[in-house]
């Protein structure tokens, strides 16, 4: 990368309808604070662009005031404007009442909701003299950009301006990433290697960066969800439960981590009912079969989620597919060790102690965790078992592996360059929309 990047500020504005902390779903929020922070450290000017949910977390937004109103296909929409880490958020409240819905998905008119959002956004833009040099878009939701932006604002205002679409999750609106994908600059998948500025709890962040910090974090975790508190092996799972993240494999491990005489602890929350009425069930019968040795706490909790990555001994990740994968880079930086299925992201990520030695350094990395191949209960025993092995007989070197995941750089210093050479690039061939680089 020339040094041209750092000394020539472009100006970035993010349309997305997720950020951590603030509004956070899953993976997409988490990118799109960290990549921005990131950018916005090298220099250039970061603008980014929510829908005014009546659920936002207020608390971590800063300076939050209103701003002004202005007028799309003849609905009101007031703007207010804040902080959150630092990075400059617009928050678009439209007056018909598209995001008082109490949640950001899993209302009947999602696209309906989060198509009326980007058009307004690009209107703001628009209507504000606003000429950002790139605009970035993420995952279905924010895709209608791509095509809106092409159609209505492109050849009247926003000549220079290129697009810039990232794909975090295929499973959702393929029909609506194919579209945007053929109108779009430049599209990149979300890339795994990246990621560590993630919503990290300040409050217990700092002790991470000692290592003794982990007992201090088992003992507050094995307290606030009312486990015994004995040195036992602890696994941790945070988890969409959906059949992409592999839920048959999460309850074997959970089993076989008791029958070792371990401890278990699952944070997740299941879109599909019938799935959490299922988890219901199973945590109903664990829970008195095993009652001081397992929590399975099914709801959405970030300050427990951040809990259970520091004070868990190994952080399980079996997704059956899983294209970046950040709950193994989070699990990683709060040095617990990954367990992961050998598929996408956690792949690229996760090296084996036993296994992956050259693949690893061929990366400047040592081994980092525990994988396994296949999708049935053998698959997650063969790894599981490694992993609990070596906590019980070989503790030192257990901790070491820790320490040495601790020190590892997941951060997103790297990504950032990457994405602002695309972004670069993006501007000098903004009028080819079929050019597409992969991350
Ligand atoms: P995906 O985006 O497919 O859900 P990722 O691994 O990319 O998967 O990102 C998941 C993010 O969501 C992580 O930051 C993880 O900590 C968080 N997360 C998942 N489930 C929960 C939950 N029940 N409570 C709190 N955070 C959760």
């Amino acid at each position: 990368l020339g040094g041209n990047i750092k000394e020539t500020p472009i100006h970035i504005v993010h349309i997305a309808v997720e950020m951590a902390p603030i509004a956070k779903v899953g993976g997409l929020g988490d990118v799109v604070t960290g990549l921005s922070r990131a950018v916005r450290d090298l220099n250039h000017n970061v603008d980014i662009f929510l829908p005014k949910y009546d659920c936002l977390n207020l608390n971590n937004v800063k300076d939050f005031h209103y701003h002004k109103n202005y007028f799309w296909n003849g609905t009101e929409i007031k703007v207010w404007h804040g902080k959150v880490e630092g990075l400059s958020v617009f928050f678009l409240a439209p007056q018909n009442g598209f995001f008082n819905a109490g949640c950001v998905y899993g209302c009947g008119n999602d696209a309906e909701r989060f198509g009326f959002f980007c058009h307004a956004a690009l209107e703001f833009l628009y209507q504000n003299g606003f000429h950002p040099d790139i605009i970035h878009c993420h995952d279905w939701s924010s895709a209608p950009v791509a095509w809106l932006f092409k159609e209505h604002y492109k050849h009247h205002h926003l000549s220079k301006t290129g697009v810039v679409f990232t794909i975090h999750n295929l499973e959702f609106g393929a029909h609506f990433i194919g579209k945007a994908m053929t109108y779009t600059d430049k599209a990149t998948t979300v890339s795994p290697t990246y990621s560590r500025e993630v919503s990290g709890n300040p409050a217990i962040a700092p002790h991470l960066h000692k290592f003794q910090g982990k007992k201090a974090a088992k003992e507050a975790l094995q307290n606030r969800l009312g486990l015994r508190r004995d040195d036992l092996p602890l696994l941790g799972v945070v988890s969409r439960l959906t059949h992409q993240k592999g839920i048959h494999l999460i309850k074997h491990a959970i089993y076989r981590t008791l029958e070792r005489g371990g401890q278990a602890v699952l944070l997740g929350s299941a879109p599909d009912s019938s799935i959490q009425n299922d988890f219901v069930n199973f945590a109903n019968q664990i829970h008195s079969q095993y009652h001081d040795r397992v929590r399975l706490c099914l709801l959405y909790d970030e300050s427990l989620s951040h809990l259970i990555y520091a004070g868990a001994d190994f952080i399980l990740v079996p997704s059956i597919f899983e294209p970046c994968g950040l709950t193994q880079l989070i699990a990683m930086r709060y040095g617990s060790v990954p367990i992961v299925r050998k598929t996408g992201g956690l792949c690229d990520t996760v090296f084996d102690v036993e296994h992956d030695r050259d693949r690893s350094q061929a990366q400047g990395l040592e081994p980092n965790g525990f994988n396994f191949d296949g999708s049935d209960a053998k698959g997650v025993d063969y790894a599981l078992n490694r992993a609990i092995s070596t906590w019980y007989e070989n503790r030192d070197g257990f901790n070491t592996l820790c320490k040495t995941i601790m020190e590892q750089d997941w951060s997103w210093n790297r990504p950032a360059l990457d994405y602002l050479e695309l972004y670069h690039a993006t501007q000098s061939v903004n009028c080819d929309i079929n050019s597409i680089a992969e991350y």
